[in-house]
Parts: structure tokens; sequence; C-alpha cells
């Protein structure tokens, strides 16, 4: 069988799905945050889309069969993932903040801790998990070998308990939907001072109802305006020693595979970000004389500037599409296509929605059109999930020099 792009029915049902309820509830986000003053009431009001979107199937999506899931492969999330941000980024943000928050325990917990953390968010889909990796002294030296440097989160063993210590940002759904904390939280720490993150970086679990979390602030940011960004400070956090997911050191292995998950469906978000705004500059240009004699479309470098997004978007859709087939064939061992589709599909989103504007023209730098809030989101995608210069072609320079590596094997669905 030759490689075919077409998409089963199953799939395109899924793809039909995601572009309607993009269409019907997630186009209703940027009208309801826009008049929102503060960080955390823009995303408390995206409550009611977050619901509808558990109710639509998408957190059943996350989890796997045996507790009531329907764990979706990354590919067919891939495609509803860019239906639903050519709408709005913040929603399905949250659901990607929630899918990182679970990553550890579907990946690595075992049975008896995925029953007690996973059926919570069956029973009710919009409580949020959250990951707090983050320091809030930087997150791309969280691997250094230099124990004194890098996540200063630490969790110390008291008898059955692990004690937690330490102050994150940037935590996805870490407020909660009230201000008190998300339902869960996976809390990436170190379990001993004195060893590098290797032997030490570990991924604890930790209820949002467990004394000593604190939101001590909110960071404001560009765009993705209702995505919430806390700051949680974790003091003497006392939770059961049986919430470490794995064992000590493997942290690591953890944290690089739920950010290839990540990495990968990024790249469908940027293809979503790029089609809403090339939808708005190619209407422009058809309808629009802009007082001359006939649409804009029909002067060279307006046509040719469209061909060259158009160009784009296509390309970056299917090296997506072949990142997440990858990591579903590889059960998320091959990360290198992940992390070229983040890079390069972010930045390419950025230039996208830039040559966007300037299609459109000055009218692209006011309220007329909603360029510049696109703009605004996808100057995000490079810079978050590991920004692209201080982690992820880091990662990919690691790949490079490593003495086993090969550079077919992506191409050729190994690895
Ligand atoms: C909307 C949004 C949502 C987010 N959600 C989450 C979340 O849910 N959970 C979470 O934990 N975090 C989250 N983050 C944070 C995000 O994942 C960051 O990308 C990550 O913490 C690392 O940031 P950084 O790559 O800029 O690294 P930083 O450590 O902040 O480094 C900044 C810069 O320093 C330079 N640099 C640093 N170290 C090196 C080095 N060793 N080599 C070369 N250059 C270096 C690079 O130029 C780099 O860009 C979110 C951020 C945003 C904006």
């Amino acid at each position: 069988m030759a490689i075919d792009f077409q998409l089963t029915e199953p799939q395109k049902a899924l793809q039909a799905g995601a572009r309607a309820f993009a269409a019907e509830v997630l186009r209703k986000v940027a009208p309801t945050i826009a008049p929102i003053a503060r960080p955390e009431d823009r995303f408390y009001a995206t409550r009611p889309f977050y619901a509808a979107m558990a109710e639509a199937g998408y957190i059943k999506a996350l989890l796997p069969a045996s507790i009531g899931g329907t764990a979706l492969g990354t590919l067919d999330f891939a495609l509803a993932s860019e239906e639903l941000a050519a709408a709005d980024v913040n929603v399905p943000s949250a659901l990607l903040g929630t899918g990182l928050g679970l990553h550890a325990v579907l990946h690595h917990g075992t049975e008896a801790q995925k029953q007690r953390f996973l059926p919570d968010f069956i029973e009710d889909g919009s409580r949020l998990a959250a990951l707090a990796f983050t320091e809030v002294t930087g997150g791309a030296n969280y691997d250094h070998p230099d124990p004194s440097v890098g996540v200063q989160t630490f969790a110390r063993r008291e008898g059955d308990e692990w004690v937690i210590n330490g102050a994150k940002h940037y935590t996805t759904n870490g407020t909660g939907w009230d201000g008190k904390g998300a339902h869960l939280y996976s809390v990436i720490c170190r379990t001993d001072p004195a060893l590098p993150p290797q032997e030490s970086l570990a991924v604890i679990m930790v209820p949002g109802s467990a004394p000593g979390i604190e939101i001590v602030g909110l960071l404001d940011t560009v765009g993705h305006r209702a995505t919430v960004s806390p700051r949680i400070h974790f003091h003497n956090v006392r939770v059961p020693a049986a919430n470490l997911v794995g064992q000590p050191g493997d942290g690591i292995a953890m944290l690089e595979g739920a950010f290839s998950w990540t990495a990968a469906l990024i790249g469908a978000a940027c293809v979503g970000v790029m089609r809403a705004a090339f939808d708005i500059a190619l209407k422009f240009a058809r309808s629009d004389k802009r007082s001359g004699t006939v649409p804009v479309i029909e002067h060279q470098n307006v046509g040719f500037m469209l061909a060259d997004i158009k160009m784009r978007i296509e390309a970056a859709r299917y090296l997506t599409w072949k990142a997440c087939h990858q990591l579903d064939l590889t059960q998320g061992r091959s990360r290198e296509l992940a992390i070229i589709t983040k890079v390069h599909c972010s930045e390419l989103c950025v230039q996208a929605v830039y040559d966007c504007m300037r299609v459109v023209g000055v009218d692209a730098y006011t309220d007329l059109y909603p360029l510049g809030g696109l703009m605004q989101d996808a100057l995000c995608f490079p810079l978050y999930d590991g920004g692209n210069m201080g982690v992820r072609r880091r990662q990919l320079h690691a790949l490079l020099r490593s003495p086993d590596y090969d550079a077919m094997a992506s191409a050729e669905a190994r690895g």
C-alpha cells in the first residue's frame, strides 16, 4: 500500500465534529473574554467552553478505555486540534494543560495510580490537571547535571510521605476555576539536592486539596489571553509516598515524553492559527479594491504573498501529520520529528500571520481585523512548551550529536 494521506471515515467524522464545535462554541470565546481586564477572570470565563469541550468528548479522548476513556491517538488528536485552534487557542490550551498534567500517570503510572488519579476526570470532565514544571528561575536547564542548579523544587521523604517545597510559574490551569487550585498537579521536583537530575528528577502527583499550595500571583501574557499563568508556591505539601510516578531520575524521560506529545500537537495548533489568518487575508484580497479599480488579489505582490502563505500551511500540516504518526507508531519513543514540527511550524506561523497582515495592510494593525490578536497568539508558539532557543534546538542538537544518530530513521518510520 502506497502512502495514503486520505482520512478514514472515523477521522473525517472527528474532523467535521471538531470543525462544527469550533464554529458553534469556540468562536464565542474571543468576544466573551475581550472586555475582561484581569487575566484570571478571562480564564474563569472560559469554564463553560471547557465544560462543553469535555461534554463533546475531548477530555475522555485523553484517557484510556480501561477507565472509560476513548484514548485518541496523537494523529487523530491533531486532526481535531487544527480545527479547534483555528477558532480559539485558549480553551484548547487548557485541554493540552490537563493532558500535560496527566501525561506521566497515563504513560508511566502503575495500574493502581491510574485507578486513583484518572477516574475523577471521567466523572467530571471540567476538572483541571496541571503540570508544575517551570521554575521561577527558568526552565531550560532542568536537566543540567550540576545538582546546585536547575530544578530547585525538592521533595523530602518523611516516613510514608513526600514533603514538597518550591516555587513554580506558568502552571497552565494551576489556579483551577476559582483561584483555589487545579484538581490535580504533577509536580516536577528533585528528591535529593545532592544528586543530579539524572538520578533525582521526579514527577509527584499532588491533589489540589493538599494543604500548603498557594497561588501567589499571575503573569499576564501577550497572547493566549485566557490561558492562565499562575505563580504557585508549595510549602511543606505532604502527599503519600505512592504518589511518586516511576522512580527518582525518571523525571527527565517523562518530561521528554510529555513535551514530545505537546510538540507534535502544537504543530496542528500553528496550522489552525495560520489558517485563520489566511482566511482573513484571502477574503480581504478577493473583495477589497482599496480605492483602486480591481480587488487587490489582482496585484501580483498580493497574489504571490498569498500563494507563499498557502504553501507554508500545507507543508506544516503534513509535517505535523507525519510527526504525530511517527509518535503513534513508536509509542512516543521517536521524538525527532515532533521537535522539528514544534520549531518549524511555530516559526512559520509567526511569519505567516505577519505576511497576512502585510497583505491586508495598515488596517491589519487595528481592531478592524482580528489579525493583531492572532499575531499575539502566534508569538507564544516559538516561546512556550520548551522555547525553540532554550530547549527545542538544544534537544535536536543533542540528537544530532549522539553516536548512534540515524538521519533516515524518522523518514523511514524507525526509531
Ligand atoms: C502560555 C504558556 C503556557 C505555559 N504552560 C506551562 C505549563 O503548563 N507548565 C509549565 O511548567 N510551564 C509552562 N509554560 C512555560 C514554558 O514551558 C517554557 O517554555 C519553559 O518553561 C522553558 O522556557 P524557556 O525555553 O524560555 O527557558 P528559560 O529557562 O526561560 O530560558 C530563557 C532563554 O535563555 C536562553 N538559555 C537558557 N538556558 C540556556 C542553555 N542552557 N543553552 C542555551 N540557551 C539557554 C535561551 O535563549 C532561552 O530562550 C508556559 C508558558 C506559556 C507562555
